[in-house]
């Protein structure tokens, strides 16, 4: 026969894990407590030896995880000490939901005393533990672990963005720029072009450009293969790179065509440039038994003008030097 007190007890202790863990209710919890409880709770600094200790560490632990738990009691044990006193042993496990992730906890173990009291029994010690620590010392969930496991999934992403962005780089310099010999291919130069012109717009300030085409370029891939053609490309790419300013900007336009593009200067300054590389062209020793010698076309943008027409101006005016004998640069 059970003695209807173990019921009562059993009643309170139920009562009191709901409160707790369902409901996550610290004034109905506090109301079972007596007014002199104490108890240990699973971290290494909850030791409560007074009723305010308890009343802390219950209520950090309800503000550590607000969301309600579940839990399924194994195995329940009420002992009457005296009329009065009662022990209760308790195996628990408690399952929630909490930081985007499901949290089991099995085998929780706890021990509570409960005193008879005029308004019924009350919790007046209890003692939880968990056989197994999962958890930091100073909390009673794995708290740590789904921050340590969020931190690892974030740096996962911040890897994932890391390499995709130097690919997204990757791609970009692909696109922009001329294998051969390093400058910017014929499309960046298209871009660049457009962007300076409006540069220029906005400031009234001269822009010019430099088409220059090497003479007579074919017989040096046909005598000394396509392989020292492509060598004499890429040095006359560095030759131009070495002597033009940081603002000016250089590309491959074609096979063995260059575009240069001349911010702020007019078409006198931009012609000293053009002569002062067609001279250099001319005396650079590219390892080829002979000198090598380009024509340039130069022009300056005009009001209103468009990006195709000061190529096609500056284009005439490099076909113009090449009819007037090569080796020469032509303003247009
Ligand atoms: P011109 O003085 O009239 O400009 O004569 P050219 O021989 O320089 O001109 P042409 O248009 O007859 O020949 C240009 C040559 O440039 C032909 C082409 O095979 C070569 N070429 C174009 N691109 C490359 C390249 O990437 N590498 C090499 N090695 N040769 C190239
Ligand atoms: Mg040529
Ligand atoms: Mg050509």
């Amino acid at each position: 026969m059970t003695d209807p007190r173990t019921e009562a007890i059993r009643g309170t202790v139920h009562a009191y894990l709901d409160a707790w863990l369902r409901q996550r209710d610290l004034a109905a919890l506090l109301r079972l407590h007596t007014p002199a409880v104490s108890g240990f709770g699973t971290g290494a600094d909850e030791a409560a030896f007074t009723p305010e200790e308890v009343g802390r560490i219950v209520g950090r632990d309800i503000e550590q995880v607000p969301e309600p738990f579940d839990y399924t009691i194994h195995r329940e044990d009420v002992r009457l000490l005296t009329d009065d006193v009662a022990l209760v042993m308790l195996i628990f496990d408690m399952m929630l939901d909490t930081r985007g992730q499901r949290v089991r906890l099995n085998g929780l173990r706890a021990s509570l005393v409960l005193h008879a009291t005029a308004d019924g029994w009350r919790l007046a010690h209890l003692h939880g533990s968990f056989p197994a620590s999962v958890h930091g010392d100073d909390e009673p969930y794995p708290v740590k672990e789904l921050e340590e496991c969020a931190q690892v999934l974030e740096r996962l992403v911040r890897e994932r963005t890391h390499s995709l962005e130097a690919a997204q780089q990757r791609l970009e310099h692909l696109a922009t720029t001329d294998p051969l010999t390093g400058l910017n291919n014929r499309m960046k130069a298209s871009e660049a072009l457009a962007e300076e012109i409006l540069r220029a717009e906005r400031h009234a300030s001269p822009l010019s450009v430099i088409l220059l085409d090497l003479d007579h370029f074919k017989p040096i891939n046909d005598t000394l293969g396509h392989g020292r053609g492509d060598a004499v490309l890429t040095a006359v790419g560095r030759l131009i790179t070495g002597r033009i300013r940081a603002t000016d900007r250089a590309a491959r336009w074609g096979g063995e065509e260059f575009l240069i593009l001349c911010p702020q200067d007019d078409i006198a300054a931009t012609a000293r440039l053009a002569e002062d590389l067609r001279h250099c062209l001319e005396t650079h020793d590219f390892q080829t038994g002979q000198p090598l010698t380009a024509s340039f076309g130069v022009a300056q943008l005009k009001p209103g003008e468009s990006a195709e027409s000061l190529v096609d101006r500056a284009d005439r005016a490099l076909y113009a030097a090449k009819h007037a004998g090569r080796n020469r640069v032509q303003g247009a």
